[in-house]
């Protein structure tokens, strides 16, 4: 059972990615010693599910080490039943108390749910266009709030957000499990986005309590 609270693994979270941002991370936990010690049990203390983005390294960018994440990852972070799936994994039987969803600006996924959206688009690969389609309701509604936006114009980074908080909200929607978590305060989900240029997580929705 985990001893520690949604707060204390969000704060420590955020003290690893100042170091990152800083430039000088620890590393820590990543040496043989650690590797052993975890070798017939992890006990990690958040799940993580964000973009496959190369550049979003969860690890490295929250200066954690080995057992520490239980790391999830699709282009987009697009909740699937196999999301869904590993997240209840890691809140039902990992006992982990918080839930991490990391988008970023600049992301592929979105770019091509924006594109997608033009006129003219090309149509995509089957496999493409069935993972980045649920990026395209948030792709709707900002170019609806904003008169006159098309897909060239429309602000990828609003986008980005939009479908962060997408991803939270159905992630909650389609696991009873996480949400009765949630209500019963075992767990909390942050939502937030990296930064590429600066290395910064910057929380955009909480759900429960990491204050
Ligand atoms: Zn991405």
């Amino acid at each position: 059972m985990s001893t520690t609270t949604p707060a204390d693994v969000w704060t420590a979270m955020l003290e690893g990615n100042r170091r990152f941002v800083a430039g000088e991370p620890r590393h820590p936990r990543q040496d043989a010693e650690r590797r052993h010690e975890l070798a017939h049990a992890q006990r990690p203390t958040a799940a993580l599910f964000g973009c496959s983005d190369s550049r979003l390294a969860a690890e490295i960018i929250f200066d954690e080490g080995l057992g520490d994440l239980f790391v999830i990852r699709n282009a987009g972070q697009v909740v699937s039943d196999s999301v869904v799936g590993s997240l209840e994994y890691a809140v039902a039987v990992l006992n982990v108390p918080l839930i991490v969803v990391l988008g970023h600006d600049e992301c592929g996924a979105v770019r091509a749910a924006i594109d997608s959206t033009a006129a003219d688009a090309p149509a995509l690969p089957a496999n493409i266009w069935r993972q980045v389609a649920p990026i395209v309701p948030a792709v709707r509604r900002v170019l609806t709030a904003h008169e006159g936006a098309t897909a060239h114009t429309v602000d990828a980074e609003e986008v980005g957000r939009e479908h962060l908080r997408d991803t939270v909200a159905g992630i909650l929607r389609s696991s009873e499990l996480i949400s009765e978590a949630v209500a019963e305060g075992r767990v909390a989900i942050v939502g937030a986005n990296y930064r590429l240029a600066d290395g910064t997580a910057i929380p955009d929705v909480v759900v429960g309590d990491v204050a």
